[in-house]
């Protein structure tokens, strides 16, 4: 490649990074850094009316926490700033009259109304009104009004737009890197409307001026927007600018079923499809962070979607994901999302962890619940260790380890029917056995323990099952003499007693 690669991620902030959103973010991101490239970041808040306060940060925010944050942006290397449309404004005007002098667009001053009535016409013919080459010349348009006319009502401050001329009955043949080539036809496209009277350009015309004036590269972006390429490129060739090249990603599909993912999937079933929560007077829509996952295993799970390096490898670090990812390999097809999947990376990122982080994770939880401060570090690291296998998210840690904390006030049904007659004498020789050990670890309390089982030719489940039912209260958890390390010999030998005097 010669040209130095600057790739862009260019949302609109109408509402919270849609899951689909963050993946392309990702791959813009993965490829800029596989290139030795920039990776920026644009917002695109030309339509005032869609504007939401707050999406803007919460973008931001979003690529911070999952690590692949935009070399430049509003407030950072601001290269070619500023970096929201709204601040380009005074930007894209000459852009528009250069389109009208080369004949490459038009005014029009059809106001809704007229509008209106020539698609109700078309309905009653069995037609559809199409904005194009076919009616042009029968609107209300600069192409039929005089240069001295169309002067005088712009400068009368009557309302007009200006759209774009498409070419008439012209084959495209362009290229994509993820589609290969494909075919547009001009006559089947309508004049989009590229700048409005209130002095705002359109996403089209905006779109265009700024990858140009910044450079963009490649524009990687989701497959909703192929059928805006061959209007870009017309646009690129009007102004007689190079084209970046496209790259159109896969839609990310429901996990039943054959439709594209939408924001109001998560919370219908249950999952994240938003980074971080977003709150409204409606409600939170939940995020990942939140739900307690790490920003590695989401960054892997959607580099995944849609792509991968061509073997059956799934763990991926960002670094190696920037090694591996190559744009030719990204799918056509849609890639469907996998709620259960992504909680298994998770549980794979989790177990990666440093048990004392995790530790520390977890006393938030404690806390709560009341235990923390009776608690020493070194033991809840144990803890951590023992039971993370278990887990998807630290949020489970408290159902899987409560018995380390205290003491049973219930015992599973089903397992004290196994509780029988001779049970209470073994477990009263149980507590003599453990009176007796002086060194309280857990490989010498089962050799003891065990020992004498076999010198009585006492069967294991008729000492181990009420064992760990009186310290558990179920028949869970990690290996019982660990647990009984951790508790210790008294709280051990309480909870037996405990258990005699209950069942
Ligand atoms: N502003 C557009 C969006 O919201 C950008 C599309 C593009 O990348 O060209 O997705």
């Amino acid at each position: 490649m010669s040209k130095q690669v600057r790739v862009r991620f260019a949302p609109s902030p109408t509402g919270p990074l849609h899951i689909g959103g963050v993946r392309t973010a990702l791959f813009n991101y993965l490829f800029a850094k596989k290139n030795n490239g920039v990776f920026f970041l644009r917002i695109e808040d030309t339509d005032q009316n869609r504007f939401v306060p707050g999406a803007e940060e919460y973008i931001m925010e979003a690529l911070e926490w999952l690590g692949i944050s935009p070399d430049e942006t509003i407030g950072k290397n601001e290269k070619f700033g500023p970096y929201k449309q709204s601040e380009r404004k005074h930007l894209y005007k000459q852009y528009a009259d250069e389109l009208i002098n080369s004949g490459n667009a038009y005014y029009a001053f059809d106001t809704a109304e007229a509008l209106d009535l020539h698609r109700k016409q078309h309905e009653e013919q069995g037609k559809t009104f199409i904005y194009n080459h076919h009616n042009r010349e029968k609107l209300d348009t600069s192409l039929v009004i005089s240069a001295d006319e169309t002067a005088k009502r712009i400068a009368s401050g009557e309302d007009f737009v200006i759209r774009f001329k498409t070419p008439v009955a012209e084959t495209l043949h362009l290229h994509d890197i993820i589609r290969g080539d494909v075919k547009f036809e001009t006559s089947l496209l309508d004049d989009k409307v590229l700048f409005k009277s209130d002095g705002m350009p359109t996403y089209h015309l905006a779109n265009i001026v700024d990858d140009h004036l910044m450079e963009t590269s490649h524009v990687i972006r989701g497959e909703e927007w192929l059928p805006s390429m061959p209007l870009h490129v017309l646009l690129y060739r009007a102004f007689g600018w190079e084209a970046p090249e496209f790259a159109h990603l896969p839609l990310i599909m429901k996990p039943i079923g054959n439709g594209k993912l939408s924001k109001r999937d998560g919370d219908k079933m249950g999952f994240p499809v938003f980074p971080l929560d977003w709150k409204t007077e409606e409600g939170i829509s939940s995020g990942y962070r939140e739900k307690g996952f790490f920003p590695e295993a989401v960054v892997n799970f959607l580099a995944l979607l849609g792509w991968n390096d061509g073997t059956e490898k799934e763990l991926f670090t960002l670094q190696e994901l920037i090694s591996a990812f190559d744009l030719s390999r990204v799918h056509k097809s849609g890639a469907k999302f996998d709620p259960e999947k992504n909680k298994w990376f998770n549980h794979q990122y989790l177990i990666k962890q440093k048990d004392e982080d995790l530790a520390k994770a977890f006393l938030p939880i404690l806390n709560e619940k009341g235990f923390s401060n009776t608690l020493e570090m070194t033991k809840l690291i144990k803890i951590v260790s023992l039971i993370k296998d278990r887990a998807h998210f630290v949020s489970e840690f408290w159902e899987l380890s409560d018995f380390f904390f205290a003491a049973p006030t219930a015992y599973d049904e089903k397992a004290s029917k196994n509780w029988k007659e001779e049970t209470p004498f073994l477990m009263q020789s149980l507590i003599s056995i453990l009176e007796e050990i002086g060194e309280f670890s857990s490989m010498n309390i089962e050799t003891i323990v065990k020992d004498w089982m076999t010198k009585n030719e006492i069967g294991m489940g008729k000492v181990m099952q009420p064992f760990r039912l009186s310290l558990v209260g179920a028949l869970k958890g990690p290996h019982l003499f660990d647990i009984v390390e951790l508790i210790g010999k008294e709280e051990t030998i309480n909870r037996i007693q405990k258990a005699i005097a209950t069942l």
